[in-house]
């Protein structure tokens, strides 16, 4: 194991372009992944029993602004062009998100224009329905605390689009990979000087074998320091997967269910992910069945998969803790989500791994 110059210990997104780019270098990478397959939480699995793409961690769509991580991405994926578009589910009656004119228009009944969308939103009466209607709820179930405690005061902070664009996110670059989530990780871990070892987990024991490697490391911080300072806090997911037997259950990827009173956040369906399968019969879209999947948001607790850091003041001084602690290792350089206790999307993830590599090979 000694003649390795690189250790990449996490083979998620930000794992799997720090090995591609040092590599491609001429370094000699092991990779060492704590789970029996690579990919972190972007990991997905096809369901036997109609062969559609489920995303186990919940839905993942790529999306990004940067050039740099689109070209980079696009060494390793054709992306099927998907625009990702959510609904809202209040009291039964679907509504399309982002906050703009469709939904406005059609939660008070009117025909505002654009030029009309940012008087009306001034108007307190309008802004607290709107609020109490799609986020108070969401937002409460999210974090785990009672709606009365969400601070009406955020809607101000989300931006009102005065036009019916539809997409949820505002990066042109937008899709899912053709051949799924998974193959994109096996194409970025394809090079010759990469060595893959799944089933391994990192731990600080481990340094000292590789004393003479530097190794990047994108498992959760805390448990690198063996919780020496407390855990951090994070949100956790609890997804309930069904197969049912319609060609389509809600007609799109992803409702939210706003309302506190429904225990789940969002409904997932995979095929849409897939359009294309419409088109050539792939990925089950044509298939009797289609699999969704209800996420439920709750506290973690060790045992539990993280999935959003918690900011807040005991977070900030703990990470401030554990940061200290890293420094004492000139070798080791901390990044991902786990390891920077960070939510990043795909795209920032691979623009963070980008900027480590370059740094590094300065
Ligand atoms: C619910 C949800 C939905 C999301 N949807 C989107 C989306 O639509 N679009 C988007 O761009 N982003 C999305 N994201 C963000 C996306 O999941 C992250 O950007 C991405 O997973 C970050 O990759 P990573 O490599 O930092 O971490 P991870 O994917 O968590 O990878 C870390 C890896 O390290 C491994 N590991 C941990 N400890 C050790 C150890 N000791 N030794 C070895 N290996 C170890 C883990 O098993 C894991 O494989 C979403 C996130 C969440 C929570």
């Amino acid at each position: 194991m000694s003649e390795y110059e690189i250790v990449v210990a996490g083979a998620g997104i930000w794992g799997c372009t720090v090995a591609r780019g040092l590599a491609e270098a001429g370094q000699r990478v092991l990779v060492l992944e704590k789970r029996s397959a690579v990919g972190g939480n972007v990991r997905c699995e096809t369901d036997a029993d109609t062969g559609i793409e489920i995303h186990t961690y919940g839905s993942h769509i790529f999306h990004t602004h940067l050039p740099e991580v689109w070209k980079f991405i696009n060494r390793f994926a054709e992306f099927n062009g998907y625009q990702h578009k959510v609904l809202a589910n209040y009291k039964g009656r679907i509504y399309s998100l982002p906050l703009g004119l469709a939904m406005i228009n059609k939660f008070f009944g009117v025909e505002l224009k654009p030029s009309e969308v940012d008087a009306f939103m001034k108007n307190e009466a309008h802004s607290s329905a709107l609020f109490d209607a799609f986020f108070r709820g969401y937002t409460s179930k999210q974090w785990g605390r009672p709606p009365e405690a969400i601070d009406p005061s955020i809607i101000r902070r989300v931006p009102v689009r005065s036009n019916y664009d539809t997409n949820y996110f505002n990066d042109y670059n937008q899709g899912i990979p053709l051949a799924g989530y998974n193959s994109v990780f096996d194409r970025m871990l394809d090079h010759p000087n990469i060595t893959v070892a799944c089933g391994r987990a990192f731990s600080l024991d481990d340094l000292a074998e590789f004393s003479r490697a530097s190794v990047f490391y994108s498992g959760p911080v805390d448990a690198l320091f063996g919780y020496s300072f407390g855990h951090l806090p994070w949100r956790t997911l609890r997804f309930e997967r069904e197969t049912l037997d319609l060609p389509d259950y809600q007609g799109t990827s992803v409702v939210n269910y706003t309302e506190a009173e429904v225990p789940y956040t969002r409904i997932h369906e995979f095929k849409h992910y897939h359009p294309e399968g419409l088109l050539n019969g792939t990925w089950g879209f044509n298939a009797k069945k289609t699999v969704i999947m209800r996420e439920y948001p709750a506290t973690w607790k060790p045992g539990d998969e993280p999935y959003y850091p918690v900011d807040c003041e005991e977070s900030r001084t703990l990470l401030s803790k554990y940061q200290d602690a890293a420094r004492k290792y000139p070798n080791l350089v901390i990044g991902g989500r786990l390891g920077g206790y960070k939510y990043y999307d795909m795209d920032q993830s691979i623009a963070a791994a980008l900027e480590t590599v370059a740094g590094f090979l300065k």
